[in-house]
């Protein structure tokens, strides 16, 4: 997996350029695909590309309430569900939220999380090499490992600046 954007975005980046390549990216997975970029689709993910902190299900939908009717949760859920598949989103599991990927990897890249715990925002780093040695550690000892999450609470570096 190759980054092509800081994993951390400093604090005066033209967000409005990370947010356009985001749904330009969306766009062209779904094309590739034959998968349909609905209206809740785009809504949902350029609510989640609002900031690069994630949202929960809820804050999505107060969000998207903001300039439309409200949004049933299961309509919104169903959106995050298809994002998640096609590896535009990702689910943080300690903040039961999800982040929009800012990154062109695959869908099954292996990625940490890392989460600020003051300005809340969450960068990804690539872990495969990582990856496979834990799951190997788990073989070896009979376990089957289906799902691995790699989140790392901290402090990232624009706010160590400060
Ligand atoms: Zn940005
Ligand atoms: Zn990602
Ligand atoms: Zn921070």
């Amino acid at each position: 997996m190759r980054l092509t954007r800081p994993t951390f975005p400093a604090p005066d980046h033209d967000h409005g350029r990370c947010t356009a390549d985001a749904i330009e990216h969306a766009e062209r997975i779904c094309n590739q695909r034959s998968q349909k970029f609905t209206p809740i689709r785009r809504q949902v993910l350029q609510a989640l590309l609002s900031s690069h902190r994630p949202l929960g299900a809820y804050e999505v939908i107060d969000e998207l309430a903001k300039s439309m009717p409200r949004p049933a949760p299961i309509t919104v859920y169903r959106a995050l569900d298809f994002l998640m598949e096609n590896g535009l989103v990702h689910r943080i599991e300690s903040r039961n939220a999800f982040l929009a990927c800012g990154h062109d990897h695959e869908a099954a890249a292996m990625v940490a999380f890392l989460i600020c715990e003051l300005c809340g925002s969450v960068g990804e780093i690539p872990a495969a090499v990582m990856a496979q040695s834990l799951n190997a550690a788990a073989r070896a000892s009979g376990f089957a490992p289906k799902m691995l999450v790699v989140e790392i609470t901290g402090i990232c570096a624009h706010c160590r600046q400060n």
